[in-house]
């Protein structure tokens, strides 16, 4: 019998979107990675929970984790892109995309046993602990100490930007083990619980007003030795190789700039140079994520892939964000909750909010030296 991939597929992305227009936890006010209200984080423990139990996420876990034998694996992609499209909320925090591999891959038992199903009944949300004021493109930088005390460590230091911090039960934390090492073999990584006495969690205001991320505060706080992840002093390879399985993005961006581009269009007369050129680059975007979606399909991913997109999407994002600002003319200047502005200030926040696509997982500058390094084998820039 001759299986038609493509209509499978068709078949699957029909099912999915039917899915997510019954159970999605309503529409995402402002675009980006960003904070849900306090009234949404329940109903979206309740979607992801959803989306875990339909075998719409998790599906390439180990079957004893409550992955699916023969799972395609073009459906996460398919999952992505569709959550992308109804413009809705889908999982937040690091659990899913960060936490999970790195304890099936590094975790111990007992590890996988407690926190895996606690990520897919999104009991747990997890946040990412790893940026600190004077580590961020140089992550291996980080000041954070953990020293060992009987059964436990004791951790001091400071985290920043830690995205749904104020929302997060557990903190996949990394932290400085051995001051004494080459800056990437002293790091260790751990599970933090987020209530543990000495955290301290301060959300952060920005410029579009709304809270996404937070300062976090680690003051003598007490970790089980048993929260260690991996190898002691191997945090580096662990929190790399966790950061290899965060493709989704790859999927979901460049969905999201096509719908953008249509409510662009529908703001009203535009210059056709610009909105032409901003069109262009959509498609182009567009096309650079298919081709890097089959590249990792087949294996033949390399390092210039996600970190072309990235860069593709995130400039395109923010010329399309800069498009729909200048068209409002000073009404552009109306936010969010002002009768005169368009969209409820829909374009102020997403052109406020723009430039951190730009810097959030990987900075522009530092993507180009993984292009030119890593992919065209340039000189390595002076360290
Ligand atoms: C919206 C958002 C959400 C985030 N969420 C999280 C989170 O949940 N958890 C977490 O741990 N982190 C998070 N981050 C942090 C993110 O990973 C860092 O911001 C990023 O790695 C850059 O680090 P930095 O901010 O310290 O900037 P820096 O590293 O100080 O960079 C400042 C500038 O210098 C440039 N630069 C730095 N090094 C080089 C170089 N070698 N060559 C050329 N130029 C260079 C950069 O491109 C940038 O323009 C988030 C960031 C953003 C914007």
């Amino acid at each position: 019998m001759r299986i038609d991939t493509a209509e499978r597929l068709d078949r699957f992305r029909a099912e999915v979107r039917a899915f997510i227009a019954e159970y999605n936890p309503g529409p995402k006010r402002h675009t980006g990675v960003r904070a849900p209200e306090p009234e949404l984080v329940e109903p979206i423990r309740g979607f992801t929970r959803a989306l875990f139990d339909a075998g719409y996420l998790g599906a390439d876990w180990p079957e004893r984790y409550g992955g699916r034998a023969g799972h395609d694996p073009r459906e996460a992609f398919v999952v992505a892109e569709e959550i992308a499209r109804a413009g809705t909320w889908g999982p937040i925090g690091a659990g899913p995309p960060l936490a999970a591999p790195a304890l099936i891959t590094f975790g111990t038992p007992e590890q996988r046993a407690h926190y895996l199903p606690r990520i897919r009944s999104a009991e747990h949300i997890w946040c990412q602990l790893f940026s600190e004021p004077g580590a961020g493109s140089d992550l291996a930088g980080l000041s954070t100490r953990a020293v060992r005390d009987g059964d436990h460590w004791r951790v001091s230091g400071q985290k920043v930007w830690t995205t749904n911090g104020h929302h997060a039960d557990v903190g996949y934390l990394l932290a400085r083990t051995d001051p004494d090492a080459p800056k990437h073999a002293g790091i260790s990584a751990f599970i933090l619980d987020m209530s543990t006495p000495g955290v301290d969690v301060r959300p952060l205001r920005e410029i579009t007003g709304t809270s996404d991320f937070n300062e976090v505060f680690l003051d003598d706080v007490h970790i089980p030795a048993a929260n260690l992840i991996g190898r002691l002093h191997d945090g580096w390879r662990v929190a790399n190789s966790s950061l290899l399985h965060e493709r989704s993005g790859v999927a979901a961006g460049s969905v999201e700039l096509v719908r953008h581009l249509d409510d662009l269009l529908a703001l009203g007369p535009t210059d056709p140079a610009t909105t032409g050129r901003i069109a262009t680059a959509v498609l182009v975007s567009d096309a650079m994520s298919k081709a890097v979606q089959s590249h990792i399909l087949a294996g033949t991913e390399d390092a210039a892939d996600a970190a072309a997109v990235k860069i593709f999407f995130s400039e395109t994002n923010l010329a399309l964000a800069e498009a729909g600002l200048a068209l409002q003319g000073p009404g552009g200047l109306a936010a969010e909750g002002d009768p005169e502005a368009t969209a409820d200030g829909w374009w102020q926040d997403a052109f406020l909010y723009a430039r951190a696509y730009t810097i959030a997982g990987g900075a522009t500058e530092v993507l180009k030296n993984v292009i030119a390094e890593r992919a065209l084998r340039m000189p390595r820039e002076p360290r």
